[in-house]
């Protein structure tokens, strides 16, 4: 043991949170160790957000190119090349994964490629050797969850999605939250014929209720299949294909492909927690403070690890603050987890910040709570023939009407929120978003237009 490498801080897992955390430490002249169990840029980088928005710019042209034909333009649909767009995909996270290889050696951290397991609170194993650290930080992520249901082996779940090599025409999306929203969009968008199964009775349940019945309108309304209260019993497969089965006994299929996405699982089995003073609660997430603190002194753990805001932005907020206290001498840093602005990369996409309504009657009671919407026809969509709206939602509470909470849904609002979630993180009321003058023609003038 005295042998082992020592570092001022070991990072365990190379996603977002960890490599933010790294590079931070690293800045402040750190000694920094970044052990790698798998590839650079964790789930974000590799089966998340960058392929997945890739997939939905993709999506995003198909739509457009139908949009042009209504427009009058001489072009005509047609299928992508899915293989070669994924390869164009792959390149760019190769870029990426080229970008992180450079940085990690300028700030000089240290990488040990393999899995760290921890052997006491200061030590972690990695294959045959041993590194001691003053701090650890515990990054590892999450991973998809399956159903635990006969013939389940049969779906895939998000990272089997970004292993497709050829589009699937009959597609099933057993779940209802981000992920099954998202892929729905995008096959729908390419051509496939979509079915998503929502055990409960709307998309996006821990979202504004309002939104998920939207959305779950217009996918509806442009072809989606939308099964509600349709909970999984089986999956099974017959002549033509995939079938899923629901309690009670009906069946829908067949299909191609069916993707499970009903939430992930924090990957906290294999550090070996049992040598330290850490713990987790009932789904495994390593349980932590407002400083990322677990319950071993000395040992942190952030991001997805550590849930319920399982987003990109918040386990790299969480890094760095974590750096500056450990290493700047920021003795108040730490991430806020009110106000964070988040967008479900649907078609059209969905953005919100803040509070549902329901959380705001909740909170405040039914008389505190104003809350404002407007539906409109977005242009584009309306010189094409479109009847479909977009949908705006604004909840203010008090006499001053603070706005503590806004929801869209249409095109454009993913792009559209950031600048709003700066408004209302500031304290931002009704008052000041009526008192800034309008773009016009836009969509997001509707939100200092409420009226
Ligand atoms: P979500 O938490 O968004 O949604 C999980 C869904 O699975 C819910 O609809 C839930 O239903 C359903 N579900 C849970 N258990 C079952 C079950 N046994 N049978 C059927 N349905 C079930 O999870 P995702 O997997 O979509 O995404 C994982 C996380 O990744 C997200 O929470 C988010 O943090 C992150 N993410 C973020 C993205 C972004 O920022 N754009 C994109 C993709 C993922 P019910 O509503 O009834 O509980």
């Amino acid at each position: 043991m005295s042998s082992a490498q020592h570092f001022d801080l070991l990072v365990v897992g190379p996603g977002s949170g960890g490599l933010a955390s790294a590079f931070r430490a690293a800045k402040h002249g750190a000694k920094v160790g970044l052990i790698e169990g798998g590839a650079l840029g964790g789930t974000c980088v590799n089966v998340g957000c960058v392929p997945k928005k890739a997939m939905w710019y993709a999506a995003e042209v198909a739509e457009q190119l139908g949009l042009a034909q209504r427009y009058g333009f001489d072009v005509a649909p047609g299928p992508l090349d899915w293989s070669h767009f994924v390869s164009q995909r792959e390149a760019y996270i190769d870029r990426v994964h080229q970008s992180y290889h450079r940085r990690l050696a300028e700030a000089g951290i240290t990488r040990i490629a393999g899995r760290g397991k921890l052997l006491s609170p200061r030590t972690v194993a990695v294959c045959d050797d041993t590194y001691e650290a003053d701090h650890i930080i515990l990054a590892t992520g999450a991973r998809p969850t399956h159903l635990n249901v006969e013939g389940s082996e049969l779906a895939v779940d998000s990272d089997g999605f970004f292993a497709l090599t050829s589009q699937p025409r009959r597609v099933a999306l057993i779940g209802s939250g981000y992920i099954a929203v998202e892929l729905a969009g995008v096959f729908a968008a390419l051509g496939s014929e979509v079915t998503i199964v929502a055990r409960g009775g709307r998309l996006l349940s821990h979202f504004d209720r309002e939104l998920g019945m939207e959305l779950g309108e217009h996918l509806a309304g442009h072809g989606i299949g939308v099964l509600t209260g349709a909970r999984t019993e089986r999956l099974f497969r017959d002549d033509d294909g995939i079938c899923v089965q629901f309690e009670g006994g009906e069946h829908v299929g067949a299909f191609d492909c069916v993707i499970q996405a009903i939430g992930r699982q924090p990957n906290s089995d294999e550090l070996g927690l049992e040598h330290t003073a850490v713990k987790t609660d009932a789904t495994g997430m390593v349980i932590v403070d407002q400083w990322q603190n677990t319950g071993e002194a000395g040992i942190y753990a952030l991001g997805d690890l550590t849930g319920p805001v399982a987003l990109t932005p918040v386990a790299i907020v969480q890094g760095r603050k974590l750096a500056d206290r450990l290493f700047a001498g920021a003795t108040g840093a730490r991430f806020e987890p009110g106000c964070v602005p988040t967008v479900v990369f649907s078609h059209p996409p969905v953005a919100t910040v803040g509070v549902t309504e329901d959380e705001a009657v909740e909170a405040h009671g039914p008389e505190a709570v104003q809350t404002y919407r407007s539906r409109f026809k977005p242009m584009q969509w309306s010189l094409a023939g479109e009847d479909s709206q977009s949908f705006m939602k604004m909840i203010c509470v008090g006499a001053e009407q603070r706005v503590i909470g806004l929801h869209l849904l249409g095109p454009g609002v993913d792009e559209m929120m950031q600048g709003f979630a700066v408004a209302i993180k500031m304290g931002a009321t009704k008052a000041d978003f009526d008192a800034t003058v309008a773009i016009h023609p836009t969509s997001s003038e509707e939100i200092v237009l409420f009226g």
